[in-house]
């Protein structure tokens, strides 16, 4: 596996390897990885000649009052997982490098980066959008692949990839659980033993709001209750952000529900921001 921290010198190696015909698969992460992660890896691996990882935990998708400083990182473990998964090459650029003095240009998906997340966490899809559009670049990868985990992400960079005429195509992969249900995220780290047992809530919570849908019941609001109920018994909740039923591809919220609309929560349990979803 290589490790290439300069942008230039790796959009060089792609294109190098694009010429020789290599259909190359990426990988986008902020590291600190785990099973959801190598989930995508694996798909890349498998549809791929070539793949690449990034690491970038990138500054510009948090806000000020948020954990960029306390972000979990530790680059040799994730180097080592890369490695046994058989990546071909890990990105890893430093922050001066991606965003150079005198930086100035931005990508911004407006209406998908309203609601849900977008409405607690201002500018934080445009630096998502931003970041990804100078990865894809860099690396000209033929798919990239995403966790649904990030549900409104994926719709942003979907749109962005078809707004701006991408030859890219996106590929969204199920999201990775422990066996108690609750999503893998490298901000589960942030948990205590006692938070970690309160956040299998949201997932009960989101089976429930399934439940009560498929015994028949379509107003979202009857839904919601459902869902929001099941989570406020967490010992440790903290916040119920959002609860929404909303569209697969709009993100607007619905007013009957039907097959395929997304449950998408955020909550936080103790100081942590924890989001999930669920296809109906
Ligand atoms: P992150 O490092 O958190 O920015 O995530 C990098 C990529 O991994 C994103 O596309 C996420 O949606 C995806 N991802 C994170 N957690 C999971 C999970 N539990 N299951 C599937 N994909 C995930």
């Amino acid at each position: 596996m290589q490790i290439i921290k300069n942008p230039k010198e790796l959009q060089d190696t792609m294109l190098d390897l694009k010429k020789q015909g290599k259909k190359v698969g990426f990988v986008p992460t902020m590291g600190y990885l785990h099973d959801g992660h190598v989930s995508l890896i694996r798909c890349a691996k498998s549809q791929n000649d070539v793949v690449v990882v990034s690491i970038f935990v990138n500054p510009l998708q948090f806000g000020k009052n948020e954990d960029l400083d306390r972000y979990p990182r530790d680059f040799e473990r994730d180097k080592s997982i890369c490695e046994k998964e058989g990546v071909d090459y890990l990105f890893y650029p430093d922050y001066k490098d991606m965003y150079p003095e005198g930086f100035q240009t931005y990508v911004e998906v407006v209406e998908l980066s309203k609601g849900l997340c977008g409405d607690y966490r201002p500018g934080h899809f445009k630096g998502v959008a931003t970041v990804v559009l100078k990865l894809l670049n860099i690396v000209c990868p033929d798919n990239a692949y995403f966790g649904k985990k990030d549900y409104q992400q994926l719709k942003v960079i979907e749109r962005m990839v078809k707004d701006l005429n991408l030859p890219i195509n996106i590929v969204g992969c199920p999201i990775v659980r422990e066996t108690d249900g609750l999503a893998m995220s490298s901000r589960n780290n942030y948990l205590s033993k006692e938070e970690r047992q309160s956040a299998t809530y949201i997932y009960k919570g989101l089976l429930e709001g399934k439940k009560l849908f498929q015994s028949g019941e379509k107003d979202p609001k009857r839904i919601k209750e459902a869902v929001v109920e099941t989570i406020k018994k967490a010992p440790l909740l903290k916040e119920i952000q959002y609860v929404e039923i909303v569209d697969k591809d709009s993100l607007k919220p619905k007013e009957v529900v039907e097959p395929g609309d997304v449950i998408a929560v955020a909550v936080f349990i103790g100081n942590t921001r924890l989001i999930d979803n669920m296809e109906l």
